[in-house]
């Protein structure tokens, strides 16, 4: 059964959007194993549309007070505006607080204290709203705050969640309603509430179809946007976002983050000497030289030309000096005369050298290289026992 849902899935997503992966369709299911560009770009998004959103209800949740003074009567009112003006805190509140949010985990939070304000805001209407029997255009504007978790559930469809995500931010609504009704079984209008239900489950089911896509036009654009053609490291750009986010990461951790500048020896000769064409095939196999003796979590960026930086998250200087050490002895593929190709190599390591921004960082690390080739080439500069 689960292997049939599994194969229709990808089924369906392969014929709306051929050119994913298998691990780009299954990343449209669950956030664990998302790579951290896809990550970042996903969570500015989201925390970013929560922001706006918040900011349009801060403004337009007070506004309505006027509306409600206008159309009930004092008792109706009243405890609406002074829950309108919680609201209005709220909101504000959320959209000041999701300033500085980096990771899923706090786009998550940002997003569930966004759907917990109409939430509660919902409760509260509609418990007091019950207690009036209202009439004619009082009755019209008052069912007006029983579609809130309607409006709420098509909202979700600006954001790009996952399938798990969209299960989980919607359940709690379609669980609300549904309590709502076996609170109220004995007076409750059981056509009514079947078809209002159904439609909730509908635009739930369209919000997700909403997020998903916008997920998988995600996905697609950062495969595209952040390697390099030529050598399949990742590009400069996303070297750059990878490293001001790994320096986040492990500042707030205090975990180890050691960058490493990697420039081949004597490059120029080559394309000098045998052309560009073998420039670049000496390129694509020192990548391949070096990549192959890389651990899973190192990121390797091409960082201009035949200079690269190798970020290594976790991992403190001695340990990148004996992995670098490592990668020397097994070497950099070879050189078109057949001699070894060599590099140029500086470590720097955030808590050690003490580095107060990821700019600072590289720059340490592109210092000690370029002392390395001061030094005559062929070498690691950065290491303790120096
Ligand atoms: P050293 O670093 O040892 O000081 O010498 P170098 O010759 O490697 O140094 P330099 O930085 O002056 O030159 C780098 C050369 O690499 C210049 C450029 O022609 C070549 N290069 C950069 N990118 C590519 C590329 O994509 N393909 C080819 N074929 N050559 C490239
Ligand atoms: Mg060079
Ligand atoms: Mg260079």
């Amino acid at each position: 059964m689960k292997k049939t849902l599994h194969h229709l899935w990808h089924q369906a997503w392969a014929t709306i959007l051929v050119e994913m992966s298998d691990q780009e369709i299954g990343w449209l299911v669950r956030a664990r194993n998302h790579i951290s560009l896809l990550d970042k770009r996903r969570t500015t998004m989201i925390v970013s549309r929560v922001r706006l959103i918040a900011g349009l209800f801060a403004l337009l949740t007070p506004m309505w007070i006027v509306v409600d003074v206008a159309a009930f009567p004092r008792e109706v009112w009243l405890p609406l505006a002074v829950a309108r003006i919680f609201a209005t805190v709220a909101f504000g509140l959320v959209m000041l607080s999701a300033q500085r949010m980096h990771t899923t985990h706090d786009a998550y939070k940002a997003l569930a204290m966004l759907m917990a304000i109409p939430t509660a805001f919902f409760l509260f209407s509609h418990h007091h709203m019950t207690q009036f029997q209202l009439q004619g255009i009082q009755a019209a504007f008052s069912t007006g705050y029983a579609f809130l978790p309607f409006v709420m559930l098509a909202g979700l469809s600006i954001f790009p969640l996952t399938l798990l995500e969209a299960i989980a931010f919607i359940s709690p609504l379609l669980g609300m309603e549904a309590l709502g009704a076996v609170t109220r079984v004995a007076v409750l209008d059981w056509p009514t509430f079947a078809a209002s239900f159904w439609l909730m489950v509908l635009i739930a089911g369209v919000s997700t179809l909403a997020g998903l896509s916008q997920l998988a036009f995600i996905i697609v654009l950062v495969r595209e946007a952040i390697r390099d053609g030529m050598t399949g490291c990742f590009s400069r750009q996303s070297g750059e976002e990878l490293m001001e986010l790994q320096f986040i990461l492990s500042t707030r951790s205090g975990s180890a983050l050691t960058a490493v500048f990697i420039d081949l020896d004597h490059f120029k000769q080559i394309n000098d000497l045998f052309g560009h064409d073998a420039g670049d095939r000496a390129l694509v196999g020192a990548v391949e030289a070096l990549r192959s003796h890389l651990r899973m979590g190192d990121m390797l960026t091409r960082w201009g030309g035949e200079e690269f930086l190798l970020i290594m998250p976790n991992t403190t200087a001695p340990m990148a000096c004996r992995a670098l050490a490592r990668v020397r002895e097994l070497g950099f593929g070879t050189r078109p005369d057949g001699t070894r190709m060599t590099a140029s190599i500086g470590i720097a390591e955030r808590t050690r050298d003490g580095a107060e921004d990821w700019r600072q960082l590289v720059e340490f690390a592109d210092k000690r290289m370029y002392t390395a080739k001061q030094g005559g080439r062929d070498r690691l500069v950065g290491c303790d026992d120096e």
